[in-house]
C-alpha cells in the first residue's frame, strides 16, 4: 500500500482494483460538498456506491487516503483514465457556480501533488485545459472530470486555478524559478495595476514572487503588491508607474524564460 506521508487519516475504500499502468498524471476534482476527510471516507466505504479516490482534502487542509497509490480509483468516470493517475477530492466551502475552495485545502493540493510527482518521477505537471489532449501525459498530464462526465467537476474556480496550480507546484520541484507557462503570461494581460483583483492579479503576484516578492497571491493588486511591482520595475530598468502594461510584461517573460 503505497500513498503518501501527508496522509493524515486512511480509510481504504473497497471500490478499487489493482493499478496496471504507471502513474502518469492526476486528477483533482471537486466533492461539492465540504465533508471532512472522514466523511468522504465513510462515502466511499459503501461498496454499491462504486465511487472512490485515492486522496481527499477537507477545506482545513487535512489528507485523507481512500485507494492508495498503486491502486486505481472509481473516480474519472474513465477506467483507463483513473488506471493512470492519482485522483484527488477536494472539499468545497462555497457552493455552485464556482464551487469555492479554501486556502487550507489549496495549499494541502499543492503539497500532495509535489509529493506525490517526486516519488512518481514526474518532473514537471503540464495543464493546457484541452481535452483533446486526453491521453497524451507527455502534453498533459492534469484531467478534468467535467471532460468524462455531465459534471461540473473540479468547479469552475478549480479548474480555472489548475495552471496556477501547476506552476507552484512546478516552481517547488525545480526548486525555484519555474518553467513559465505561456498561457499563464499571457493571461496575465493586460495592464494589470492597483485596485485589480481576480486570477490575472494572482498570477502576477505569483510572477512577482519568483523574484522574491514574497507577497500573499490572493488576486488582491492592493498597495503591498504595487509597492513589489514599483521595485520590480525599478530594479528592471521600467517606469516605475506600479501599471502592469506590455514593456513590463515584455521584461518579465524575457526574465522568467531566460
Ligand atoms: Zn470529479
Amino acid at each position: 500500500m503505497i500513498m503518501s506521508n501527508l496522509t493524515r487519516v486512511t480509510m481504504i475504500s473497497p471500490n478499487k482494483k489493482k493499478r496496471t499502468s504507471d502513474i502518469v498524471g492526476f486528477g483533482v476534482h471537486c466533492m461539492a460538498c465540504n465533508a471532512t476527510v472522514v466523511s468522504l471516507g465513510n462515502h466511499f466505504s459503501n461498496k454499491s456506491r462504486k465511487a472512490s479516490s485515492n486522496y481527499g482534502i477537507s477545506s482545513d487542509g487535512l489528507i485523507g487516503c481512500y485507494v492508495p497509490e498503486d491502486y486505481r480509483s472509481q473516480c474519472t468516470s474513465n477506467r483507463v483514465v483513473d488506471d493512470h493517475i492519482i485522483t484527488i477530492e477536494v472539499a468545497n466551502d462555497g457552493r455552485e457556480p464556482d464551487w469555492h475552495v479554501s486556502n487550507a485545502a489549496l495549499d494541502a493540493l499543492v503539497a500532495l501533488l509535489e509529493d506525490c510527482c517526486r516519488r512518481n518521477n514526474i518532473p514537471e505537471l503540464k495543464w493546457k485545459a484541452d481535452k483533446s489532449l486526453v491521453g497524451q501525459y507527455d502534453k498533459q498530464n492534469m484531467v478534468a472530470h467535467r471532460w468524462f462526465a455531465n459534471k461540473a467537476c473540479p468547479g469552475d474556480y478549480l479548474y480555472n486555478l489548475h495552471g496556477s496550480i501547476a506552476a507552484e507546484v512546478n516552481r517547488r520541484l525545480n526548486g525555484g524559478v519555474a518553467p513559465v507557462q505561456q498561457d499563464q503570461m499571457l493571461a496575465a494581460l493586460p495592464t494589470i495595476k492597483r485596485g485589480a483583483t481576480g486570477e490575472k492579479a494572482r498570477l502576477l503576484q505569483q510572477n512577482l514572487n519568483r523574484f522574491g516578492c514574497g507577497l500573499k497571491d490572493d488576486g488582491k493588486f492592493g498597495p503591498a503588491s504595487v509597492a513589489a511591482l514599483k521595485a520590480w520595475q525599478t530594479k528592471y530598468r521600467l517606469a516605475a508607474d506600479g501599471s502592469y502594461g506590455p514593456k513590463s510584461y515584455q521584461k518579465m517573460k524575457e526574465l522568467i524564460e531566460g
